[in-house]
């Protein structure tokens, strides 16, 4: 009888002897195995955003994460063992990108804005902010610039990570963790609550190039990629919309984050609020709603991006104007913003697409394309802002925006051809995010 020792080694042995089945493979391995996985897309056509071409005929073939070949069939080498994926009758686009978003935020005609950050509970918000990322995703939108937590602090960096390590589907995101404003010049505050009770604000508050450099340092060391700054704001005085930062305090807040390597996004609606931050130096203007063709020259010259919000400021004009989505006429703040919309496309300046979603419901993105082509751009021209366009303002155009070879797998497909009936983007049928396929038809 052999002892329980030698009964031991003598397993030990077999196992070393035996070789692995496929059941067996080491995980290390099995993820090489899957990360050089070839897939080829077989759409009707393909527009890559490098231009304002459509191209027919033409596959994509995605190795791993990444795009390794475009081009007709016949002159994509597809290596032995490559699944094929066929999208009859559909355009294949790169994966949308959406420059301004709220994670943290839902619908205000569902819950008040006050009451979103005053009452639901943090670990409620990113609960939500997870289902947020997920319907974002299904819609096409394959990356987010989350432009504040509005008063949840630093959770998008938190959500950031979990996408990342692929815990929960999401969009890759660009975060910015709390934002900053001025003293006194955001909500929830004085006037709608008495002076004498100071309830926690949806942004850190600063004042001063000491306490703004302060809020800059703290927000990067927390996570920021970008610095956001509410650079105008309705207050004082019969509440009108003023300015809340002087130029010096900008120029402060824009030096340091350049220099820790954060581009800077200001949210501006009034043509005096825009026109300090560009003379300060940042890097995209929000909103401009109420901005002149003076100030998007500026914009122009300087190189400044813009985001319009056009859907957010009908979301508004529905929940608190009585306007009914779809309808004639617009209320005078959704004619402004399309006043402005157009003085900025007659300006030239670099319009990105950025909604403000969150405002309105998460994976309803696409109403910021429609708009973009009802204000005056053409289906291309909308279509460019929300990938290539974007891409370059991000500074993300080596990994994202465009279907070429090298660029992180974001790709999508929908039925038709959207450059010629812009609402096909309501209709995503294929979603592939970095390599992996979400949706499929
Ligand atoms: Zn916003």
């Amino acid at each position: 009888m052999t002892s329980a020792r030698e009964l031991l080694i003598l397993l030990l042995l077999l196992i070393l002897a035996t070789p692995l089945s496929s059941g067996q493979i080491p995980t290390n391995v099995a993820k090489q195995a899957t990360d050089t996985t070839a897939v080829l897309l077989r759409p009707a056509r393909v527009f890559d955003a490098a231009g304002e071409q459509l191209r027919e005929g033409w596959v994509v073939l995605v190795i791993g994460n990444k795009i390794q070949a475009v081009g007709q069939a016949t002159a994509v080498a597809v290596p032995p063992g490559t699944r094929t994926i066929d999208l009859p009758g559909m355009t294949l686009l790169p994966g949308l990108i959406e420059a301004h978003s709220h994670i943290f935020l839902h619908p205000y005609n569902e819950t008040l804005w006050d009451d979103q950050v005053l009452k639901e509970p943090l670990a409620y918000r990113v609960i939500r902010a997870a289902q947020h990322c997920n319907n974002t995703l299904m819609s096409g939108f394959t990356t987010l610039r989350d432009l504040g937590t509005e008063g949840a602090g630093f959770a998008d960096v938190s959500v950031q990570r979990a996408i990342d390590e692929g815990m929960i589907p999401g969009p890759r995101l660009v975060v910015v963790t709390k934002a900053i404003v001025a003293t006194g010049s955001y909500a929830p505050g004085p006037p709608e609550y008495a002076p004498e009770f100071n309830p926690p604000k949806g942004a850190q508050e600063a004042s001063g190039s000491g306490e703004i450099l302060k809020a800059v340092r703290e927000q990067i060391a927390g996570g920021a990629q970008w610095v956001k700054v509410y650079a105008d704001f309705r207050r004082g005085p019969g509440r009108i919309l003023v300015p809340t930062f002087s130029v010096e305090e900008l120029k402060a807040l824009v030096d340091e984050a350049h220099s820790a390597g954060c581009p800077v996004a200001a949210h501006a609606t009034g043509p005096e609020g825009m026109r300090r931050a560009v003379e300060a130096g940042v890097d995209t203007i929000e909103h401009g709603n109420q901005g002149t063709e003076r100030v998007f020259r500026l914009m122009a010259e300087k190189g400044v991006a813009y985001f319009p919000t056009l859907a957010a400021v009908e979301a508004y004009s529905e929940y608190f104007q009585g306007y009914k989505r779809g309808s004639q006429p617009y209320t005078e703040d959704m004619q402004q913003a399309v006043q402005a919309f157009k003085a900025a496309l007659k300006s030239r300046v670099i319009i990105g697409l950025g909604s403000d979603v969150g405002v309105f419901r998460h994976g309803d993105s696409y109403r910021e394309l429609e708009w973009m082509v009802r204000a005056g751009m053409t289906p291309v021209q909308a279509l460019l802002a929300a990938t290539s366009v974007n891409g370059r303002v991000l500074k993300m155009e080596n990994r994202i925006g465009q279907i070429r070879p090298g660029l992180f797998a974001d790709i999508i497909a929908v039925p038709g051809n959207p450059l010629t009936d812009i609402s096909a983007m309501n209709q995503v049928k294929f979603i592939m995010k970095d390599g992996k396929v979400y949706r499929q038809p």
